[in-house]
């Protein structure tokens, strides 16, 4: 591979607020080193039809506060056959690109690393998804914007919960992890939490409930992920309400609004930080690799570890739900 002289940037898969503050990033860092940036439109499915356009550094003024993501984004079956792939390096030659930069989660890193294997492209990942659920960085881009639409959720919530004496059981995001399920629930003093990864017992629950009524809870907040295995936030509610009728049960399910609205400060420093990083990367000379934040210090991070290795829950922050909900 010669000099780096263009590179194109992507988001993909699920939008996360902040992904333009890093489009930005890239855009701003490459044009500084002396590099010509392209968006490419759609994720993957932009470079399988060539949607691919030269960015300047006005074409991402005014995004930084910006949800959503100015390139689009969407899940592209195409990358998932060789011919797509094959495809997608035919336009990558054609506009000349010598690296790529790609924003998004767990898929979209599995993409990167099955390309990467195929063609000789350098690519490198920026960590963007509300989950969190990526192994290597402590925080992905969006997760903190996402926690704090929740709790602002769950606060309104709270009033009316506490005004008619109800136990509200609220869904959050979720399929597979439960780490904004888990960070909400202590923000918002949740009197329990159910998470993927952990066993959801409807008759421990019960127990619980019925011990804190024992001691005057007249209201309580339950957030659930939505990947628990009890089977979310409605399976869950409607066991519990069948056994426990000292309170009026009701559900919420906050979803997409999860996924919206302006970054905040940490959402947008993470971004803004990782997008310089990763063209900071590609010039020293890196390739498919993740670059996340480990330690508040940017870490670089093998794409293929990203995907394999299982980001696990901190156990102290269940205890913490717990040892607060006394
Ligand atoms: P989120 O975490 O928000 O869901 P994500 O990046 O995990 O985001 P996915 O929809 O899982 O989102 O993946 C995005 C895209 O990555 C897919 O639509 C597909 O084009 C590509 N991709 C995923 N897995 C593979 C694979 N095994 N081979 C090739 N491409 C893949």
């Amino acid at each position: 591979m010669g000099k780096i002289k263009k590179i194109g940037v992507l988001t993909s898969g699920g939008d996360s607020p902040g992904m333009n503050a890093a489009i930005r990033a890239v855009v701003r860092a490459g044009i500084f080193n002396g590099l010509e940036v392209y968006g490419i439109r759609h994720g993957y499915k932009g470079l399988v039809n060539n949607h691919i356009k030269r960015l300047k550094s006005y074409s991402v003024s005014n995004i930084i506060q910006r949800g959503g993501t100015i390139l689009k984004t969407a899940r592209c079956k195409d990358f998932l056959t060789k011919e797509g792939r094959k495809q997608a390096y035919n336009n990558i030659k054609e506009n000349e690109l010598d690296a790529i930069i790609v924003i998004g989660g767990d898929g979209t890193f599995t993409g990167a690393t099955v390309f990467a294997k195929e063609y000789n492209i350098p690519i490198i990942g920026l960590p963007g998804t509300i989950d969190n659920d990526l192994y290597g960085t402590d925080f992905t881009i969006g997760y903190d914007t996402a926690l704090n639409t929740v709790i602002e959720a769950v606060d309104k919530i709270r009033d009316t919960a506490s005004a008619h004496n109800r136990l509200f059981f609220v869904e959050v995001m979720g399929r597979d992890a439960g780490f904004i399920a888990l960070r909400s629930a202590i923000s918002c003093g949740a009197e329990a939490v159910l998470i993927p990864e952990i066993e959801t017992h409807a008759e421990d629950l019960l127990d619980y409930l019925e011990d804190g009524f024992t001691r005057k809870k007249s209201s309580g907040i339950i957030i659930v992920a939505e990947g628990d295995q009890s089977g979310g936030a409605f399976e869950i509610a409607k066991k519990i309400e069948k056994d426990f009728i000292n309170y009026d049960v009701r559900v919420t399910i906050l979803g997409h609004i999860q996924r919206g609205g302006s970054p905040t400060a940490f959402d947008r420093v993470t971004a803004s930080t990782l997008g310089v990083a990763a063209v900071k990367a590609l010039l020293g000379g890196e390739k498919n690799i993740m670059v996340g934040l480990q330690n508040n210090s940017v870490a670089y991070v093998p794409l293929e570890k990203a995907i394999k290795h299982h980001k696990t829950i901190k156990k102290s922050l269940l205890d913490l739900v717990k040892v607060l909900n006394i």
